[in-house]
């Protein structure tokens, strides 16, 4: 039996997961609200368990980044290792993300050696505050970018108190995660997590000025908020063992689209396969305990794929959390003896999987800044905080787009199932009609969809909450109460665009107020000041808005007349990473200085490089050691077919049997010689020394090859004789579970 078959056989065979559910005293089965965040410990336990004065000079760290005393770091290192321990946590880590789109953890043993007479070992459990607080990784085994030397490669990850402690169980033991930013010897951002928590202190800023000038004088602060929707494949282990194309590339870099495939639009939101539903509840068992509130499951468009969202938290937890998940999805699979891909585009020709990027901004008293609101202020504040977002994507659009790029994110973005890689709003039907008019200066009339307040200076409609218009197409929806960022890949640190919308939203802000406090000094009323320009702004940024199809050939050309950049590949979106000029408002509001930006432009460069490198390779290997032994082998027969039934004098028969001899080595030839030029071609660009030019090549040249190669493999797999195929296809990794 051939590996293939077996393989087939084990995933038809697999029996369904069963899981303990926690359970009172009686063997009910627990509600969540009674194990949900059991695994965590955050300041409310801390509150709990710490002194008044330590827990005061903790919250001094929390709200305004000051230093705490040895000894209260001790006490809260004793009162969390005591926690801990007590849920059989033998080692802790320092849990962060570095720049390499994962999270990084090192574990060290509680134990601390005492001294003894006899000088023989003698250990206790302990965790000194120094160690808890900080600790320092090898650095130089991270990305930087380029931004340290090897002599100063000193790298701290530090306790961020905002974010939960959680305890991760493995099968024999348990760990005690400390979230942590990662940074250098010189306070140089080396994550993801240090740009955020400076993107979401800066909009805090600019925003409340802004809210404080139109009026809400009561308003401290504001949050960011933040709800990921994840889309994920889950495939059968013992295909993906036998696909080193998955196994090394996250996708796979071969296989024929089947017959049958998504045509029948009959998965999304399927009933769910029991072994897949099984998985799903262990994740939100798992999670659930580690405090993560997940909502949402369900079967998504391409079979094998899937989706599940959270409930929205402030930012930074909602990007922890959605590490977190990334990380329990993979984790949790393999127990079920399945294997979750998170790759944007693990099966072409069917969907690929992004990452909805639910986004919106609320006071420190937990009003939502994008919901329309009841009152005619609330009305206006909405309205203003809408075009200010509408400037942020508009004025910033290309960082936003430099943000999502990725050389898997490339396969999704314009491939007619995601939104293209033209940025653009959507804002459904009402509201675009009422921004149309107000953009006009027009006084809206009564009508029956738009109730109208009198503001004294002019009137405005009551913006209905508008859930049911929907746009699939758009990069960036607005849907109701909150922007929706579709674009972003679905193996992504949702940290790095939001920090970029974050940013942009900041200097979008900070332009609004400036404006406006203009207006109000030369004497306007306040909120005519304010309509007066929501209206500019509308005006000013009218081309960022479409509510059309954006799958549309219509609309790439359309955005072109308007100007809008469409940047196809990664190396296009990155280029205005090197621009000082374009970047300065990231750098202004201090959320990433010249040089660390001028590092990540280097690391996402670098990585495309290094992507597009394995995936060609692999895909030479693949050819040569899996498709053309096939092929050679059919090939073979076909040949002494012919020889045997022109012996035979077998005419009809061998007239039959020589073309379709012919036909099948035409594309053997064809195979052969793209392959050959693919290696050719490849060869000839990795030599290129300037990082950026190669990347650019890459994209232009390598990239357009492998996908002929692909074409040229793919016809030959409909017509290898099955036995002498060794890849796992298409509708076995997709239709088998
Ligand atoms: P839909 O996309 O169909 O509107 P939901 O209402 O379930 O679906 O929202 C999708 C995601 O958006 C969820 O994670 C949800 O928690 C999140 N979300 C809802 N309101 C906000 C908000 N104000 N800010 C950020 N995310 C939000
Ligand atoms: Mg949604």
């Amino acid at each position: 039996m051939s590996a293939r078959v077996e393989a087939v056989r084990t995933a038809i065979s697999r029996e369904t997961r069963k899981i303990n559910r926690p359970k009172d005293s009686l063997g009910n089965a627990l509600p969540v609200s009674e194990f949900f965040g059991s695994m965590t410990f955050g300041l409310d336990d801390m509150k709990e368990k710490l002194s008044k004065s330590s827990f005061d000079s903790l919250m001094g760290m929390v709200n305004k980044g000051q230093q705490i005393s040895k000894d209260v770091g001790d006490e809260i290192a004793a009162v969390v290792k005591d926690w801990a321990t007590n849920l059989g946590v033998t080692h802790f880590c320092h849990w962060f993300q570095p720049m390499t789109g994962l999270t990084a953890e090192k574990h060290d043993a509680f134990i601390q050696s005492q001294p003894s007479e006899f000088g023989q070992p003698h250990v206790i459990e302990r965790i000194s505050g120094g160690a808890f607080l900080q600790s320092e990784p090898d650095a130089s085994s991270f990305p930087s970018g380029g931004m340290r030397n090897t002599f100063e490669a000193r790298g701290y990850t530090a306790w961020d108190p905002k974010s939960p402690l959680f305890v991760m169980s493995h099968t024999n033991g348990r760990i005690l995660c400390v979230p942590s930013a990662y940074i250098g010897y010189y306070g140089q951002a080396l994550d993801n997590k240090t740009p955020l928590l400076r993107s979401t202190d800066a909009l805090s800023v600019a925003a409340t000025k802004f809210l404080k000038i139109i009026g809400d004088v009561d308003v401290k602060s504001v949050v960011t908020t933040v709800g990921a929707e994840q889309e994920y494949f889950l495939i059968d282990r013992a295909m993906y063992a036998l696909r080193p194309d998955l196994l090394m590339t996250g996708r796979s870099l071969l296989g024929r689209v089947p017959t049958r495939n998504q045509q029948f639009e009959d998965h999304y939101f399927g009933s769910i396969p029991s072994r897949i539903l099984a998985f799903m509840q262990e994740v939100e068992q798992e999670m659930y305990r580690l405090g993560v509130p997940l909502k949402t499951r369900h079967n998504e468009v391409a079979p094998a794929q899937y989706e599940i969202a959270p409930i929205f938290e402030d930012a930074n937890l909602a990007s922890d959390h959605n590490a977190l998940l990334m990380d329990v999805l993979r984790r949790i699979a393999n127990r079920h003896n399945l294997v979750c891909l998170l790759h944007e585009k693990p099966f072409a020709g069917i969907n690929g999987s992004g990452k909805h990027n639910n986004w919106s901004i609320a006071t420190n008293a937990g009003a939502n800044l994008l919901d329309p609101g009841k009152t005619p202020h609330q009305n206006l504040r909405f309205l203003a905080v809408l075009a200010t977002v509408l400037k942020a994507v508009h004025d910033h659009s290309d960082i936003l787009r430099a943000g999502i790029a990725s050389a898997g994110n490339d396969h999704r973005l314009g491939a007619n199932e995601a939104p293209p890689a033209i940025i653009s709003v959507f804002l459904g039907h009402t509201l675009d009609k009422i921004c149309n008019r107000l953009e006009k200066g027009e006084i809206i009339e009564n009508s029956p969809e738009e109730t109208v307040i009198n503001l004294g200076v002019g009137s405005l409609p009551t913006v209905a909450k508008d859930n049911t218009d929907r746009n699939r197409t758009s990069p960036f929806a607005f849907t109701g109460n909150k922007f929706e960022f579709r674009a972003v890949g679905g193996s992504a640190s949702i940290a790095v665009p939001i920090t970029l919308l974050n940013a942009a939203a900041t200097q979008a802000f900070a332009e609004m107020s400036e404006r406006l406090e203009k207006k109000l000094s030369s004497g306007t009323a306040r909120d005519e000041a304010v309509l007066s320009l929501i209206s500019e702004v509308l005006k000013e940024t009218k081309n960022i808005r479409f509510e059309g199809n954006n799958y549309s050939a219509e609309w790439v050309s359309e955005a072109k007349k308007r100007g809008l950049s469409n940047f196809r590949t990664t190396p296009e979106a990155l280029d205005v990473l090197g621009s000082s000029e374009r970047t300065k408002f990231i750098v202004d509001h201090k959320i990433l200085t010249a040089e660390e930006l001028k590092s990540r432009h280097n690391v996402a460069v670098e990585r495309y490089i290094k992507q597009i490198e394995l995936e060609v390779q692999t895909m030479l290997e693949l050819v040569d050691t899996y498709v053309l032994s096939a092929v050679e082998k059919e090939l073979s027969g076909r040949a002494s077919l012919l020889d045997r039934l022109n012996e035979a004098k077998a005419t009809k028969a061998g007239e039959l049997a020589k073309k379709r001899l012919a036909s099948f080595e035409a594309g053997y030839v064809s195979l052969i010689e793209t392959r050959n030029e693919l290696q050719a071609q490849f060869e000839k660009l990795s030599v290129e020394h300037n990082e950026a030019k190669r990347a650019h090549s890459y994209a232009d040249r390598l990239m357009p090859l492998m996908d002929r190669c692909r074409t040229a493999a793919d016809a030959l797999e409909f017509e290898v004789g099955d036995e002498y195929w060794m890849l796992p296809k298409y509708r076995e990794m997709l239709f088998l579970r």
